[in-house]
């Protein structure tokens, strides 16, 4: 569901469009203590559109002295995660120095931005509309928030910047899953592709290669559908080449960029190689998420021990993607198959996944309680707000003072304790820091 942010200094009106937006006059911020009561979220269905509404209101009632500062930061934070932003000024008031502030943070940032020059009902206030040309943030839409006036034109255009949101999320759900092996030579993907098709579609050994123009190949795992990276194609244009090693690399990355789950198979007999570790560093890099196959597991006689020590390789080598499912298999009997669709279908759960904001900052006060940033020479270090900007893979930023002097050690901390806290294996994590000072 896209996400609407209203935006504007104290005053101007933004809780009574909340309130007119929701279509209920909620009781003002919920009383909780910490940082989650600075914001209210309400789901708004008007007409064909269905979108989250973040009202940035709830600050007005917090202490002066802090407001600036917080104030700041809450909007950075609901403007970072909108799709659309709602920029509220006072029509009766006309443009006021306290405006520009929150104007230059709708400006900086690249979102759609609709004007709305409230408190204009029965056409009062139309200079204070005018001067709001003047913000370079385009025509001024005039509403009544109190009155309910104007509401057809700001639906009219929302209705032109939000993306269609129900429509988005049906095809999410139809849309194949795409699920890319890759490993080094001989590791045993085509054995393992073939089995999963149920046939002998690719080719397997040394023979000479066929013919495939696609790409992909479309599978029905118990009723999902997946799209296989077809990773006998890429060994094909290999052979065919000398540039062996260059064309491995290039391959490989074809195959992550492809996918949005990779299997990197390891051969369980010679497993972590380093050409297994670059494909997982390309997985971070892509933002993929990442399971682990122990393939020809029916070579291995010490399984328990082999599978103890393996888990605790991954551990200790892939610390950008923690807890990556680590499954052993024979893609030769057929053995594991299934176990490593389960894993693949969870770890793109993970990828997929989105927290609440009050989760986060609930998780972000205590995270910073019980383990505060470092004081850095003179410099207060202050994380005010944390919330998720982006899914595939999950995507955070901190809104905060002198975030740019937060050591490297101190933000892997954040990740390990988000990736904990949220329970979020095998993805890489990032984590963004947009500083007010
Ligand atoms: P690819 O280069 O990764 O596509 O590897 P192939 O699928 O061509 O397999 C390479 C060799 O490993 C072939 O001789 C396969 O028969 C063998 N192989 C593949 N999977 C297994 C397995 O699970 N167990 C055993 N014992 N051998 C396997």
């Amino acid at each position: 569901m896209p996400t609407v942010a209203i935006v504007g200094r104290p005053n101007v009106g933004k809780s009574t469009l909340f309130n007119r937006l929701v279509g209920r006059k909620l009781a003002l911020v919920d009383d909780r203590p910490g940082v989650t009561r600075d914001r209210r979220e309400g789901e708004v269905r008007l007409g064909h559109l269905h979108f989250t509404v973040i009202d940035t209101a709830g600050l007005e009632e917090a202490d002066a002295a802090s407001l600036a500062g917080r104030m700041r930061a809450q909007t950075e934070a609901a403007i970072a995660e909108a799709d659309a932003v709602l920029f509220v000024i006072d029509a009766r008031a006309g443009l006021l120095p306290a405006d520009q502030p929150f104007a230059e943070l709708v400006r900086r940032s690249d979102k759609p931005v609709i004007l709305l020059a409230n408190k204009a009902e029965g056409g009062a206030g139309l200079a204070g509309a005018y001067e709001a040309f003047g913000l370079g943030l385009g025509d001024p839409v005039p509403v009544s928030a109190e009155h309910g006036e104007g509401m057809g034109d700001l639906l009219d255009a929302l209705a032109e910047v939000l993306p269609e949101p129900e429509e988005d999320e049906e095809a999410d759900r139809d849309r194949p899953l795409k699920v890319a092996i890759v490993g080094r030579p001989n590791a045993g993907k085509s054995t393992l592709i073939n089995r999963m098709l149920g046939e002998e579609r690719l080719l397997v050994g040394p023979e000479a290669g066929i013919t495939r123009d696609s790409i992909s190949l479309d599978w029905l795992w118990r009723g999902r559908r997946i799209k296989l990276h077809d990773t006998a194609g890429m060994r094909r244009r290999a052979r065919i080449d000398d540039k062996l090693e260059k064309l491995a690399v290039s391959d490989g990355l074809r195959a992550v960029r492809f996918a949005e789950v990779v299997v990197v198979l390891l051969d369980a007999t010679i497993p972590f190689e380093k050409q297994d570790l670059t494909i997982v560093d390309l997985v971070e890099q892509e933002g993929r998420a990442l399971v682990i196959g122990l393939n020809k597991w029916d070579l291995v006689a010490d399984q328990p021990g082999l599978l103890k020590d393996l888990k605790e390789k991954a551990t200790r080598l892939l610390p950008q993607v923690r807890g990556a499912a680590v499954v052993p298999l024979s893609g030769l009997a057929g053995e594991g198959v299934d176990r490593l669709m389960q894993a693949v279908v969870a770890a793109h759960e993970v990828w997929n996944r989105r927290v609440a904001t009050a989760r986060i900052n609930q998780w972000l006060s205590e995270a910073v309680q019980a383990n505060p940033p470092p004081a850095v020479s003179d410099r207060r270090i202050k994380i005010r707000y944390a919330t998720q900007v982006k899914t595939r893979p999950p995507h955070f930023a901190l809104f905060g003072n002198q975030l740019n002097a937060l050591p490297k050690s101190y933000t892997r901390y954040l990740v390990n304790a988000l990736r904990d806290a949220f329970d979020l294996p095998g993805v890489p994590i990032r984590l963004s820091l947009r500083t007010s000072k």
